[in-house]
């Protein structure tokens, strides 16, 4: 039995192994089908404090993890399918078939943003395609971009991203946003920003040449086809926090994020860190500040139960 796991290996999970191994409890980090998180898929960081000329994506958490491993923090392989968090000991059951059991558990398994599932748009990925734009929206200056979606998020996206593009195209699936008025009324406002309504991406240009060159957007009502130059194209249709191995057991808001105020979740030794309980931040630096925000609290849990 462990004293500490932790689960998942973007920035919260190894910040949280940072504190936790530090503080000598030994913590087991499960590292999930992604090691190192999201950031792994980007390439600069351009807002992580102390890299004044940025960091590639990878190299930022091959560097956390290295941390995380000097003062002790071990590592397994696999993604947890099932957990046992109700009564007896914190249990997870991992994809390899291993049983791992711990006195507490930091819960850092990040969420997915979601795509549109076309195979050009899976192609084009990290090379004009994001679903970031506080993340890479300044590597976008003077050229036309285009945001997918029509909640706040798209509206705030598609505001940040005026600062640098030339020019942002809305596309929208329906005749209405449901983002708040006042970020639609913004939005429809700037002079920056053309919506096409009742639209929908149906490929993005061009995979032959490795990058984002435009998009073929189908009008939805009179189905009719058209072309629009662009060079980076952010999708903002939501997120998906990954908790389904923790449902039913941890208490979760209506869209599966974790509910934990300061990092603690319902059930006493269980922590969540990270973007799978942050529906609004969602940066990496949050990510590893709420990580070692769980790796304290873990710590005087275990203090509190004589470990
Ligand atoms: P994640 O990084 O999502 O890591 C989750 C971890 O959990 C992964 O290791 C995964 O393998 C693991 N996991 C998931 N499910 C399981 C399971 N069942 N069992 C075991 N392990 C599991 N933020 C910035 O601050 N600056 C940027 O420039 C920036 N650029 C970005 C670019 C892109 C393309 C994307 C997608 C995001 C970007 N972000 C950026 C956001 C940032 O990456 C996230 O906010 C941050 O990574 C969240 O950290 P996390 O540790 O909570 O989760
Ligand atoms: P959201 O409100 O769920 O909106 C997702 C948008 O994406 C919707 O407009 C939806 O269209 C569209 N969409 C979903 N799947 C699609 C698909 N496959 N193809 C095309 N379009 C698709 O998500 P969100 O904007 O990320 O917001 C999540 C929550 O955070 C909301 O509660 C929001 O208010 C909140 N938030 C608040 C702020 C703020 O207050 N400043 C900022 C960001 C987020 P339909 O409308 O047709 O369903």
């Amino acid at each position: 039995m462990r004293k500490l796991l932790i689960v998942g290996s973007g920035p919260a999970g190894l910040t949280a192994a940072i504190y936790a191994s530090r503080a000598r409890l030994e913590p087991l980090l499960i590292e999930g089908l992604l090691p190192g998180g999201q950031l792994t898929t980007t390439t600069d960081i351009e807002n992580y404090p102390g890299f004044p000329t940025s960091i590639d994506g990878y190299s930022l958490t091959q560097e956390m993890r290295k941390q995380a491993e000097r003062f002790g923090t071990e590592f397994m392989r696999g993604d947890v399918k099932s957990a046992s968090l109700l009564g007896g000991p914190l249990t997870l059951s991992i994809d390899s078939g291993d049983v791992v059991q711990a006195n507490a558990i930091i819960i850092a398994t990040g969420a997915s943003a979601s795509y549109l599932g076309i195979e050009s748009e899976q192609q084009l990925r990290g090379k004009g395609v994001s679903a970031c734009a506080t993340c890479d929206g300044a590597l976008y200056r003077d050229v036309p971009v285009a945001v997918v979606g029509g909640g706040d998020t798209a509206m705030e996206e598609a505001l940040f991203l005026t600062r640098f593009a030339s020019k942002v195209t809305i596309i929208h699936r329906r005749d209405k946003f449901r983002a708040s008025r006042i970020m639609t009324e913004r939005v429809q406002s700037h002079k920056k920003i053309e919506i096409m309504w009742d639209s929908a991406v149906e490929e993005v240009l061009d995979v032959a040449s490795n990058h984002v060159t435009g998009l073929k957007v189908r009008n939805l009502k009179t189905a009719a086809l058209s072309v629009i130059p662009i060079v980076g194209l952010f999708l903002a249709i939501g997120h998906k926090p990954n908790t389904d191995a923790f449902k039913g057991q941890v208490d979760m808001d209506e869209t599966g994020y974790i509910v934990s105020p300061n990092t603690r979740t319902n059930i006493a030794g269980v922590f969540a860190a990270g973007d799978v309980q942050d529906r609004i931040y969602r940066q990496a630096i949050t990510a590893a500040g709420s990580g070692c925000m769980a790796a304290l609290e873990a710590q005087r849990y275990l203090e509190s139960i004589g470990l």
